[in-house]
């Protein structure tokens, strides 16, 4: 059963929907740790990891993490948002990783209520767990943001790049697109190489690339240089709305 840290109505701040409201649900777990994408102080102690370490560290913030048994629990979190909405949000998944609860009956579930109510719901993922489409085949009607990762965040490559997992959202959706966080150093080594590794076999597909940073200054270390790499190969900038518009600020 999946483990659920927080929900919030905010708009989405990275990728293809960049500015759209969204209503996100955030779970808890990762197959990753990424230890080279921060440095953070929590509860006494120096722990590395990314700007989603809640979802991450089950042990630092266990009180925050809440097991969902059904997934009728989601959809009345979900419907008590609309109650005060005119319109229907996007609705956003992510993490953590959540597709590590992909074949998990309860979040499956949820998806499924979701796609079958026509919401446009995007799974933000780091493309690697193999979903099988044709026995969960809500899923073909998902958008995945796949948040590849690349060398920067300290991960080995077996672990972060999984192509089979990859090439089954890229063959089983009618739209998905690639997310990259870039930073100097990673831009100045092998940057490029790195993401024509992962999206080579898909020039149909759409690949953004964002600055690394939770933080507006982190941010503006790296955003022209990333928007300049992106001028140089044909990739999309995205920026992160989230950080510019509210800094560190939970729930955003
Ligand atoms: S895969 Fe994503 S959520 Fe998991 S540790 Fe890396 S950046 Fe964080």
């Amino acid at each position: 059963m999946p483990y659920l840290v927080e929900h919030f109505y905010s708009l989405q701040g990275e990728g293809k929907f960049i500015g759209t409201p969204s209503i996100f649900f955030r779970f808890g777990g990762c197959n990753l740790s990424c230890k080279s994408f921060g440095e953070y102080f929590i509860k006494g102690k120096k722990v590395y990891g990314c700007d989603s370490l809640r979802a991450v560290n089950r042990t630092l913030f266990e009180d925050e993490w809440k097991r969902v048994e059904d997934s009728v629990y989601l959809i009345d979190v979900l419907k008590d948002y609309l109650e005060n909405l005119d319109f229907r949000p996007h609705v956003v998944i992510t993490g953590g990783e959540p597709l590590i609860y992909w074949n998990d009956r309860v979040f499956y579930g949820f998806v499924e209520y979701l796609i079958n109510e026509g919401f446009t719901v995007t799974i933000e993922t780091n493309a690697t767990q193999t979903i099988d489409f044709e026995r969960f085949g809500a899923y073909k009607s998902v958008i995945f943001a796949m948040a590849v990762k690349l060398s920067n965040s300290g991960e080995p490559y077996e672990k972060r790049v999984v192509k089979e997992a990859i090439a089954a959202i890229a063959e089983n959706t009618d739209y998905s697109f690639f997310k990259f966080t870039l930073d100097r150093s990673v831009i100045e080594m092998r940057a490029y190489e790195e993401i024509v590794d992962i999206v080579g076999d898909y020039p149909h597909i759409e690949v953004f690339c964002m600055p690394l940073g939770d933080n507006k200054e982190t941010l503006s270390k790296n955003d022209k240089v990333v928007a300049e790499f992106c001028m140089i190969y044909g990739f999309i900038y995205s920026d992160r709305l989230q950080v510019r518009l509210w800094n560190r600020q939970k729930r955003r």
